[in-house]
């Protein structure tokens, strides 16, 4: 493996664990454990010693070639005594008090492994409703939400990273209201993303200009109306001011769901990309993509799809792998996990690939060959888990699936998705050829960095080797662009490259819309071409001088091309940033 200095960092810190001689493993002794203990699964389903071996030996070349990561706790798990692996949850709120704190309490301790959990609040009567027990009044989800917010707070995650959280709330909930209005204070419920669960029903409502009814979810009674429109514009607006709350579409995500016939889905994991039934969970893994071009930067430049191949059939099935060798933190996970067998196969590092294909972020070839290549590694998910479930037998809940209809018998009621990939993205990354995050585009080309007075310049790995190469790097030059935060309008870099190397802001919110919809998939397509069959985890960015209006309308773009939800940030608008590019850096 050839780390940045930055992997390298955070491995030390968080991830290379103490052997017994008490001295801290190496990163190959990390990669060493994890593929000794997930090709292990191996000797359950009858293979030999030496056929273990082999498989081990795969996996093993799949992270050392950094071609292929699995998610954090796959890597702070494997071999230990917690030994959980999944990165994602989603736990059910039950409308009792006793029910409310025993998710609390199983929250917790999701946490502790480094798993991130997300809820629907939805099932909560509204605040101010009758509570029979007590002959009080409910508190309502709102105020539960900041309970589980100071929990977290309190709590921290092991040792490895903070409990993440997303909170969902119905759309027809009477409590909406506040509940888009929670975060409005920057500084409260920081634990948590908050999205609100948007109906067909609403977006119906909504493109007919009527109210929608509000419904007591104790017992169903409609408690009232509101205008479509006016919710909408509140939700947009708050959505400019602070980037929250996301949306949902939530009918949509459980029509799309292939195991819809034995379950409803009502939130997904913290960041968007795991739509998930009660006790649900998926272990990741993400592909590296910056790794499959062959000819790189030249005009015969294209994808090595062989490869590809079969790397992202030995990722599907490290990830099956993995289901069995995890530790659930509770019972009720660890049965729906061996029923419905999810995995999450993702991608990282697609901006790099462009760079490599010589395509700009914001183009019509970029948005077709994103849909190609999520398109083709489904399918050889898709392929592997067939083949898995000849060998170990389809998921028990697969009857009645939309597998089951399709005629397709597989190993994993879901294969695709797209995760942030924030930590392992880095530890994809080399020096000469970075790795961003999911589906993202570059996020600046040059940082700068005050390091003991003197200002350094951290120049990305790809357009500094291409400046040096084509005889156009100059400190000068790194210079400009750091301030302006691109290369596009920079007159030393040569027109192609300033295209080429789109960063997040070149992008219109528009074409990073289309993008995330290029990797989901539209609405309709037989579930073996559904290029992601969970979600897209994707940040929409927009420039401070956006207006409201422009926010609206990624929102009804995103319904239009069939994304399952939406996130949006307006540059600088919290307080907080972990990047900045140009001269605020
Ligand atoms: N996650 C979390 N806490 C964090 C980061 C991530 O709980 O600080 C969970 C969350 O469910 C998220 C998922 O891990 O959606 C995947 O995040 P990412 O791909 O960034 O994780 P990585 O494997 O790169 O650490």
């Amino acid at each position: 493996m050839e780390l940045t200095h930055i992997a390298k960092t955070v491995m030390e810190k968080r991830y290379l664990r103490l052997k017994e001689d008490g001295s801290k493993e190496t990163p190959e002794e990390m990669l060493r454990r994890v593929a000794g203990v997930i090709a292990g699964v191996e000797a359950q389903y009858g293979a030999s010693k030496k056929e273990v071996r082999a498989i081990e030996e795969a996996f093993y070349g799949l992270m050392d070639r950094q071609d292929f990561m699995p998610n954090s706790p796959t890597f702070t798990g494997a071999g230990t005594a917690l030994g959980q692996l999944s990165a994602c949850f989603v736990l059910p709120v039950g409308d009792s008090l006793v029910e409310i704190y025993e998710t609390m309490k199983h929250a917790a301790l999701i946490h502790q492994t480094g798993g991130g959990t997300g809820f629907a609040f939805s099932r909560l009567r509204p605040a101010g409703d009758k509570v029979r027990s007590s002959q009080g009044v409910a508190s309502g989800p709102v105020s539960f939400l900041r309970v589980y917010n100071a929990s977290t707070e309190a709590i921290k995650q092991g040792g490895t990273r903070r409990g993440a959280n997303m909170g969902i709330l119905r759309v027809d909930h009477p409590d909406i209201l506040d509940f888009i209005e929670s975060k409005a204070d920057t500084t409260q419920i920081t634990n948590f993303n908050i999205s609100v669960g948007i109906t067909d029903a609403f977006m119906a409502a909504l493109e007919q200009g009527t109210d929608y009814e509000l419904i007591n979810p104790r017992n169903g009674e409609v408690t009232g109306k509101l205008s479509a429109k006016l919710v909408w514009d509140k939700l947009v607006e708050n959505a400019w001011k602070t980037g929250e709350p996301g949306v949902i579409f939530i009918d949509r995500m459980n029509r799309r769901n292939p195991n819809n016939h034995v379950e409803v889905i009502e939130a997904t994991n913290p960041c968007g990309e795991q739509p998930l039934p009660p006790y649900g969970s998926c272990n990741l893994g993400s592909i590296n993509l910056a790794n499959f071009v062959k000819n790189p930067y030249t005009a015969q430049a294209e994808v090595d799809w062989e490869r590809l191949g079969q790397v992202a059939r030995m990722a599907t099935r490290f990830l099956d792998n993995v289901i069995d060798a995890n530790k659930y933190p509770l019972p009720q996970i660890a049965e729906k996990a061996r029923r419905d067998r999810r995995i999450g196969l993702g991608i990282m590092g697609w901006a790099e690939m462009l760079v490599q294909m010589g395509l700009a972020y914001d183009s019509d070839e970029a948005v077709a060959l994103g849909n190609q290549v999520m398109t083709f590694i489904k399918q050889k998910a898709v392929e592997e888990s067939m083949a898995l479930a000849e060998a170990r037998g389809a998921y028990p809940e697969w009857e009645g699936s939309q597998w089951h209809k399709a005629g397709l018998k597989v190993r994993n009621a879901t294969m695709t998705t797209v995760a942030p990939t924030g930590t392992i993205s880095l530890f994809a990354a080399r020096p000469d050829l970075p790795c961003s995050g999911g589906i993202e585009p570059k996020f600046a080309l040059v940082f700068t960095r005050n390091q003991a007075g003197a200002v350094m310049l951290d120049v990305d790995g790809q357009f500094a080797t291409i400046a040096k190469r084509e005889g156009w790097y100059s400190e000068e030059l790194m210079q400009q662009v750091a301030e302006r935060g691109t290369a596009r309008g920079v007159a030393g870099v040569p027109e192609r490259w300033q295209q080429v190397f789109a960063t997040s802001h070149d992008i219109s919110p528009e074409w990073h819309v289309r993008m995330q919809a290029a990797f989901q998939g539209a609405d309709g397509l037989p579930v073996d071409r559904q290029p992601v069959d969970a979600a897209v985890s994707k940040t929409i960015n927009f420039p401070h001088h956006a207006s409201v209006e422009d926010v609206a309308k990624s929102y009804a773009l995103a319904w239009q091309l069939g994304l399952k939800g939406i996130t949006v940030y307006r540059d600088g608008s919290r307080a907080s940033q972990v990047l900045t590019t140009g001269d605020k850096t």
